[in-house]
C-alpha cells in the first residue's frame, strides 16, 4: 500500500470527509484531496500531527515501508498498538510498548537477563516446536545485535 492509500483509509475509517479532515488538522481540504491524487505528499511536521491525531504510527501512514522490529526485545511491530509511545503521546516507532513505557526503558544490563525470560515465554507461545533452550539461545545471541543494546548509555545505566 502506497502513502496515498493509506491516507484515505485513514480518513474513511473515521468516516470523515476531505473538509472534515481538513478541518481537524487546521490545513485546507485541498491539500488533502492533494495527497490522495497522489500530487503531494504530507510534510514531516503534519504526518506528526497526523500521526498523534488519529493514533497511527508513522509507518503506517507511509504505507508500512518498513517492518518495524522493537530494538530492545526484537519483537515484531506488526500493528500500531504495539508501539511504545513518548511521554508526549507521539509513537515512537523504535521500541514495543512494553520495553518503553511512560518514556522510560524497561530494561537495561542489568535486567537484560529478566528480558531474556519475558522473551523466552513469549516465543514458546508463538512458536511451541522450538525447545526453550534453543529459544533461549537465540535471543540471547539476536537481542545484543538490536540497536538499543549497541548504545553505549545502555551499558553504564
Ligand atoms: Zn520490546
Amino acid at each position: 500500500m502506497g502513502m496515498k492509500e493509506a491516507l484515505k483509509n485513514l480518513r474513511t475509517d473515521y468516516n470523515l470527509t476531505q473538509e472534515e479532515m481538513a478541518k481537524k488538522l487546521m490545513i485546507s481540504g485541498q491539500a488533502i484531496s492533494r495527497w490522495e491524487n497522489g500530487e503531494t505528499e504530507p510534510n514531516i511536521e503534519t504526518l506528526k500531527m497526523l500521526s498523534k491525531a488519529f493514533n497511527i504510527s508513522i509507518n503506517t501512514l507511509l504505507g508500512t515501508p518498513r517492518a518495524l522490529i522493537c530494538q530492545v526485545c526484537g519483537m515484531p511491530l506488526e500493528e500500531d498498538v504495539y508501539i511504545s509511545k513518548d511521554e508526549s503521546g507521539h509513537f515512537n516507532e523504535n521500541f514495543c510498548k512494553w520495553c518503553f513505557t511512560d518514556g522510560k526503558h524497561q530494561y537495561n544490563k542489568a535486567n537484560f537477563d529478566e528480558l531474556i525470560e519475558v522473551c523466552v515465554k513469549n516465543m514458546l507461545q508463538l512458536n511451541p516446536k522450538y525447545s526453550e533452550q534453543q529459544v533461549r539461545i537465540m535471543l540471547k545471541e539476536k537481542l545484543p545485535k538490536l540497536k538499543y543494546w549497541q548504545e553505549k548509555s545502555v551499558h553504564s545505566e
